[in-house]
């Protein structure tokens, strides 16, 4: 089976995998989940036991699938990746639960959104490592036990809080990402550099960090878009100047938002006068599921110091108003 992400198109998913990291120490930032992970991984390995189950919480590309390969990596076992919405049948999971061998990782993306029977079925995979497969219909139908491998289910979730209590208590260890700060990106995006064969020079790597949204996935893609402007337009080398230039081109303001999180700003500021408004109307505004903005745009504006959650609605704060060149309202908006 196959990742499904939306955030990332088909066409990128192979050079996203060749700018991997590979193991926990070539992984930037995150230096308290690095250090936490790697005692659970350390103390399991001593124990020759497969660690507790992980979850990972976390916007998108933060590094939750590579996080999630590393420790396969660290283990020396082999991973299975799925998601959630891909799992549609409870028999498909305990089919793929029933393939995987000792010791194996199974990574689910996306879990909060696997299908309740399924979500059921994995309780009492994860806590005994045990399935009950139903067999035929209706009165004559019985459930038959089938005993599993011990094996690592990593979780991943763009808000944990989406998680149902009983799936969210079995892991044993979790683990919130959070945005990478630009220094950390600017680590990223050399590391991306070396293996792309880019040459970034002077403070090119910072100005896009700067502008990646705290997030490495962004980062590297921005990086991409950078490289083909300098081969393009210059002698292929990417300075200050030519990574400004190049994020000029694509749209990418000084900020790093992108096209969804301006929406939400625009539609915050000059449909709504500010807000408060709820976010489900703020979604139907910008034509978008209320889960999409509530977790790709909203905690990244929220970071930025653009939108407030407040009890009564989403609110846009005064240096949203400025972004978007528009006037603050008397009294500090909304
Ligand atoms: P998620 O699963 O959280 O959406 P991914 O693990 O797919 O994120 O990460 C997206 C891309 O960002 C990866 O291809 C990887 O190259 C890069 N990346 C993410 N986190 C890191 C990190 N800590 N260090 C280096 N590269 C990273």
């Amino acid at each position: 089976e196959d990742v499904v992400d939306p955030a990332v198109l088909p066409d990128e998913r192979d050079v996203e995998n060749s700018l991997r990291p590979r193991q926990l120490d070539e992984f930037v930032g995150q230096p308290k989940v690095r250090e936490q992970l790697s005692l659970v991984l350390e103390s399991a390995m001593r124990r020759n036991r497969p660690p507790d189950h992980i979850l990972l919480s976390g916007p998108p590309g933060l590094g939750k699938t590579s996080l999630a390969m590393i420790v396969a990596a660290e283990l020396g076992a082999p991973i299975r990746v799925t998601s959630g919405p891909a799992i549609e049948r409870a028999g498909d999971l305990a089919a793929l639960l029933t393939s995987l061998g000792e010791g194996e990782v199974l990574f689910v993306d996306e879990i909060h959104r696997i299908a309740r029977p399924a979500e059921e079925l994995l309780y009492m995979a994860m806590e005994d490592f045990r399935v009950d497969v139903v067999v035929g219909k209706g009165p004559g139908a019985t459930a038959i036990p089938l005993d599993l491998a011990p094996f690592t289910l990593i979780g991943a979730t763009t808000r944990a809080g989406l998680l149902t209590g009983p799936l969210r208590d079995r892991f044993g260890f979790t683990a919130h990402m959070d945005f990478y700060d630009p220094d950390e990106l600017e680590q990223v995006l050399r590391r991306s550099a070396d293996l792309l064969g880019v040459q970034l020079r002077g403070d090119g790597g910072a100005e896009i960090a700067s502008r990646s949204r705290g997030t490495p996935r962004i980062a590297n893609r921005l990086l991409r878009r950078v490289r083909d402007y300098a081969e393009v337009r210059a002698d292929g080398v990417v300075t200050t100047a030519v990574a400004a230039a190049a994020l000029a081109v694509y749209d990418v303001d000084e900020l790093g938002l992108d096209r969804l999180d301006r929406a939400v700003l625009d539609a915050l500021v000059r449909r709504f006068g500010g807000g408060p408004v709820g976010v489900g109307t703020l979604a139907v505004a910008v034509g978008e599921e209320v889960e999409t903005v509530e977790e790709v745009a909203e905690p990244f504006l929220v970071r930025a110091g653009l939108l407030a959650r407040t009890p009564r609605g989403r609110v846009a704060t005064p240096a949203a108003w400025t972004h978007l060149g528009a006037v603050p309202p008397p009294g500090g908006g909304g």
